[in-house]
């Protein structure tokens, strides 16, 4: 690490200690940008990374709901607006018990890279609550989000701030986030996305983020005149940006083995295809069960459980090409990384957010596999939700073909991009240099041009 980075870490880690995952998702940038900054003290004097790790602002707020036993509730709501430089605030909401103020920081750092990478007039934020929407009944849910909207809304907006989904936040709970804005303004405007798609919502977003992390290793397979034809892949989670990964790889000739939850994982040896699929689908987004079910209907899958005291995860040791972490940040250590490099994977796509620590992306680097980081890889989610907001103005919706073919697109030119600005700052095939430069230029241009704000 460069002096530069050594103090910018040592001043972040006091002033805010206790945010591991934001401390981690900083030290990584500003390592990439340390070269950046040599060439062009412009950014150094003008104080752009300073100012960027410090959100614009953050709203933290209560969130007292009344269960449908009559108990009262109290979890804490968040929005980070981390920066508008070059658009709206925009991200997603994330429920889930381990959401605190560090964790989203990390998210909405990241999402200002990712939402610049998409060339989209996209700012980052990013929001959500410890509510634990796990095991909750419908009328649970939707008193929450009543509850969580009832305050959010006063700091939303089509051209101020507009949420999305993430873990926990899906199209249910962008419905009912969606109604209570509409009842409390009485405005009818696009100021969530992942909405239902008869009511302004955009055709291929719940497919997007999936979709995305594929065409972006399609493209990386590429530059080694390869396909996903006879490539075997690790899936982690099994949201829909894990099954919409799978259903691509699927469709690309691929094979994929594993699938988990947070209790455990699926090892099916003959691979899932499109019957196995639709019932993982309907298991997780209809019945709302656990993937262990998969096992009891599929009679030749082992089903390991996660044992949080083991230092490895096993479903990163099994003889593959390819790799989709598309759980949760952190999924891959050193260890998770040293066995799927043993195991001949050589084709790494981050489906999930910050899904490697910083020894296992450096483990990743220095064997120069292909390693697509999240940023890049997973724009598709975001880049859609773009798309959606676009429809919303222009009140016209497009086709499957067309969303299809600008995600693809979309896809295509992040990657390049990646590659380039790799070339350029002299990292040849160095994609986490180049989505952590290429995403950091378009932002630091406009907060330069835009003045002390
Ligand atoms: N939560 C997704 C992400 O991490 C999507 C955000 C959005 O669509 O605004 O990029």
């Amino acid at each position: 690490m460069s002096d530069y980075v050594n103090s910018l870490m040592a001043q972040l880690k006091a002033k805010h200690p206790a945010q591991p995952e934001f401390h981690q998702a900083v030290e990584e940038v500003a390592d990439s940008l340390s070269i950046v900054l040599d060439r062009h003290p412009e950014y150094r004097t003008s104080k752009i990374l300073e100012r960027l790790i410090e959100p614009e602002r953050i709203i933290i707020f209560r969130v007292p709901w009344v269960d449908d036993q009559g108990e009262i509730n109290i979890n804490i709501g968040y929005r980070i607006e981390t920066n508008s430089a070059i658009g709206p605030y925009k991200g997603g909401l994330r429920f889930h018990p381990s959401v605190n103020l560090g964790i989203l920081k990390f998210l909405a750092f990241e999402q200002v890279f990712k939402n610049s990478l998409t060339t989209l007039p996209m700012g980052g934020g990013k929001g959500g609550s410890d509510f634990d929407p796990k095991g909750k009944s419908d009328l649970k849910i939707m008193r929450f989000c009543q509850a969580f909207m009832s305050e959010l809304f006063r700091h939303i907006g089509p051209n101020t701030d507009v949420p999305a989904g993430d873990i926990g936040v899906g199209g249910r709970e962008i419905g009912y986030l969606f109604g209570q804005y509409k009842k409390l303004r009485n405005e009818f405007t696009g100021i969530l996305t992942g909405k239902g798609l008869n009511w302004g919502g955009s055709l291929i977003r719940p497919e997007a983020t999936g979709y995305g992390s594929v065409y972006f290793a399609a493209e990386m397979f590429e530059t080694r005149n390869e396909t996903f034809e006879g490539k075997t892949c690790l899936v982690s989670g099994s949201g829909n940006v894990a099954q919409y990964a799978v259903e691509k790889i699927l469709e690309l000739g691929g094979k994929v083995v594993t699938l988990s939850d947070s209790n455990g994982y699926i090892y099916d040896e003959e691979g899932f295809d499109s019957e196995k699929l639709k019932f993982i689908m309907d298991l997780k987004n209809i019945k709302r069960g656990r993937i262990i079910e998969y096992s009891e209907k599929y009679k030749n899958t082992v089903y390991t459980k996660i044992d949080s005291n083991q230092d490895f995860n096993p479903l990163w040791n099994h003889k593959a090409d390819c790799a989709f972490p598309s759980a949760t940040q952190n999924e891959i250590n050193a260890k998770d990384a040293q066995n799927l490099l043993n195991n001949g994977v050589y084709v790494i796509s981050e489906g999930a957010n910050m899904p490697t620590t910083l020894d296992g992306v450096k483990l990743f680097l220095d064997n120069k596999i292909l390693y697509g980081p999240a940023k890049a890889a997973n724009a598709g989610g975001v880049a859609v939700s773009g798309l959606e907001m676009s429809q919303n103005s222009m009140r016209l919706p497009w086709s499957r073909q067309e969303v299809d073919d600008r995600l693809r697109n979309i896809m295509k030119n992040i990657h390049k991009t990646c590659l380039d600005t790799a070339d350029r700052f002299g990292t040849p095939g160095n994609y986490v240099n180049g989505a952590n430069i290429g995403g950091f230029l378009k932002v630091a241009d406009a907060m330069l041009d835009q003045g002390v704000v």
